[in-house]
C-alpha cells in the first residue's frame, strides 16, 4: 500500500484556481521528484500534503489527502499530529535561534520527550542521519546561526528526521545552496529513502531530480501532466 496518495486534489487561492485535479500515490522508501516551470503549482500541491496552504485566507484545498488510509484533508484533523508525521524542509534554511542541540531537543521536548539520555540519543542519531554529527559533535552548545548554509539545512533535514516522520516534503532545499553543499543534501535524500522514508522533493533542477529521484511528476500551468519512471521521463537509454 502507498503511505500516501492525493484523490483529485486541487487548489484555489481567493477563488482562483492554482493546482488542477492531481491524482498521485508515494510508496515507502522512493524519491519522487515534481518538476516544471515557475508557476505551475509544484509547491502548491507540496502543501497540500501537510495542508500548509490551507492556513492561507483564502485557501481551499479539495479533493482527498490520504496518509495511511486517512483521510486529512478533513476540518478536524490534528494538523501538528500530520507535520510530525509528514515532515517539511524548506528553501532557506531556517534554524531556530537557538544552540545546534536545542534545535533538534526542543522539537522533542514539545513532544513529550523529557529524559536526557532519550534526547541525547535522539540528537545524536538525527545529527548522523543528516551527515552532521561529524562536524558538529564537539560544538552542540554552539549557535545553529554559525554554521554554513549546507550546515543549517541538513540541521533542518536532522530536526525533520527526529520526529521520525515517515513522509519528508521538501520544497527546493538546495536551491540557496552551493554545489558542495547540495551534493551533502542529495546523498542524504538518498540515504533517507534507503531507510524507508518516502521523500517528495520539489526542484527545477532536471539534472536533480534525475540524481535523486526514483519517480518524476511534470507540472504545467497548474496540471500534472506526466508522471513516471524517471528514467523514463528523461529519457535515458
Ligand atoms: P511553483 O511551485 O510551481 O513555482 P506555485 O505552487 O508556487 O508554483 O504557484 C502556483 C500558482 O499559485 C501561481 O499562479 C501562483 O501565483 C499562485 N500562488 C501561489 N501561492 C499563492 C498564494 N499564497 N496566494 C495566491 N496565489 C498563490
Ligand atoms: P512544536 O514545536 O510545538 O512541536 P511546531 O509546529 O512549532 O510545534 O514545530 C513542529 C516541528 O515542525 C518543529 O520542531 C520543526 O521541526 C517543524 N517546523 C514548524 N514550523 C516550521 C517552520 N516555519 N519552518 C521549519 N520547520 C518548522
Amino acid at each position: 500500500d502507498p503511505v500516501l496518495h492525493t484523490h483529485d486534489v486541487t487548489v484555489d487561492y481567493s477563488g482562483k484556481r492554482a493546482l488542477n485535479e492531481t491524482s498521485l500515490s508515494f510508496e515507502s522508501g522512493t524519491v519522487t521528484a515534481l518538476i516544471g516551470p515557475s508557476g505551475c503549482g509544484k509547491s502548491t500541491f507540496l502543501r497540500s500534503i501537510n495542508l500548509m496552504n490551507r492556513e492561507i485566507p483564502g485557501c481551499v484545498i479539495g479533493g482527498k489527502v490520504v496518509y495511511h488510509d486517512i483521510n486529512v484533508n478533513t476540518r478536524g484533523i490534528d494538523t501538528l499530529w500530520l507535520r510530525k508525521r509528514v515532515g517539511m524542509v524548506f528553501q532557506q534554511p531556517n534554524p531556530f535561534r537557538k544552540s545546534i542541540y536545542e534545535n533538534i531537543a526542543f522539537a522533542l521536548k514539545s513532544h513529550g520527550m523529557t529524559k536526557r539520555a532519550d534526547l541525547d540519543e535522539r540528537v545524536e542519531k538525527s545529527l548522523r542521519s543528516a551527515a552532521l554529527w561529524d562536524e558538529v559533535k564537539d560544538k552542540l552548545r554552539d549557535s545553529a546561526y554559525a554554521l554554513s548554509g549546507g550546515q543549517q539545512q541538513r540541521l533542518c533535514i536532522a530536526r525533520t528526521l527526529a520526529l521520525e516522520p515517515d513522509v519528508v516534503l521538501m520544497d527546493e532545499p538546495c536551491s540557496a545552496l552551493d554545489p558542495i553543499a547540495t551534493f551533502a543534501i542529495e546523498e542524504t535524500i538518498t540515504d533517507m529513502a534507503s531507510r524507508g522514508i518516502c521523500v517528495i522533493i520539489v526542484t527545477h533542477n532536471m539534472q536533480q531530480a534525475s540524481r535523486v529521484s526514483n519517480r518524476t511528476a511534470f507540472f504545467l500551468m497548474g496540471t500534472m501532466v506526466e508522471c513516471g519512471d524517471t528514467p523514463q521521463i528523461f529519457g535515458a537509454p
